[in-house]
């Protein structure tokens, strides 16, 4: 018996073994659920068709989150095939890699457009497609990191686009509470991914994650997983808007006590 018997999901942001949505897809397949998921772009696909495929994938389809064509074309495939859904997992950020090496304060319009409409728009576009099939209630979730609240060196145009994330997670939650649907974000500690590859100087940020955390070490996609498993099933029927960190206790410190 798994805590997901018996229920379907979408995973959306699956772009390789190394990605969160990878643990997430792991875990939940551990768990009993039946997995839908999308790639960007055809490069992608023949990395992302064999991963879906050995979690017995019902439901492989292209999807650009940038685009409202598409959006909608994925969702109508989604309820077409599927029809209701239980469950959907958000892992989707993007920003230009110069927003992210420059100064903060020489941030353009069109680089803030792009890092907010990809990183947090989209979880609110996915949502409003999403809710009308979770028939019976539903829970999402979606991946953020702790720039949102601190400043954090070489995050900067992701951290405001978390920020943005998270108040969208708790008004996502107001508003699709009315129907039953939970809404929450992972705040998940620091983990190499091609995502990840995009932020400045991120080997010295997986150090210091490390020293400061309440472990001692960072934590691993699988355990990233497990705990959204846990927010989608119903073990989480009471939670909702919540930010919920993985992060081995990092955020509860006083940061990196500098002790090599
Ligand atoms: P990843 O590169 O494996 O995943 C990012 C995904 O976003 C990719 O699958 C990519 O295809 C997708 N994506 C980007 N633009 C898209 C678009 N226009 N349409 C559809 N999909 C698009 O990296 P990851 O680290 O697993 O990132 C997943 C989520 O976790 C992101 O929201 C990231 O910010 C968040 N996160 C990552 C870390 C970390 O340290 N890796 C920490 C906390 C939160």
């Amino acid at each position: 018996m798994g805590i997901l018997d018996g229920k379907k999901g979408l995973i959306l942001g699956l772009a390789n073994d190394k990605s969160i949505a990878w643990g997430v897809a792991q875990a939940c397949y551990r768990e009993g659920a039946e997995l839908g998921f999308n790639y960007l772009g055809e490069q992608l696909e023949k990395r992302v068709r064999p991963l879906a495929e050995s979690v017995d994938a019902t439901l492989i389809e292209s999807l650009d989150v940038s685009d409202d064509a598409q959006l909608d074309a994925f969702f109508d495939k989604v309820k077409a095939q599927w029809g209701e859904i239980d469950f959907m997992v958000h892992s989707i950020a993007f920003a230009n890699k110069d927003a992210l090496r420059n100064p903060f304060s020489q941030a353009t319009r069109s680089d803030f457009q792009l890092a907010l409409d990809i990183s947090a728009y989209s979880f609110i576009a996915c949502a409003q497609r999403a809710a009308p099939l979770m028939k019976e209630g539903g829970s999402m979730v979606t991946m953020t990191y702790l720039g949102a609240e601190r400043a954090v060196p070489g995050y900067g145009m992701m951290g405001v686009a978390k920020a943005a994330l998270e108040a969208s997670t708790r008004y996502l939650a107001q508003d699709l509470g009315t129907y039953g649907i939970r809404v929450n974000a992972v705040s998940a500690g620091p983990i190499r991914t091609l995502a990840a590859s995009a932020v400045g100087d991120f080997r010295k940020l997986m150090e210091k994650s490390a020293r400061g955390s309440m472990l001692g070490r960072n934590v691993s996609q699988t355990e990233v997983g497990n705990t959204t498993a846990y927010l989608v099933s119903d073990l989480a029927s009471g939670v909702s808007g919540e930010v919920h960190y993985v992060d081995a206790g990092f955020h509860i410190g006083a940061g990196d006590p500098g002790i090599e």
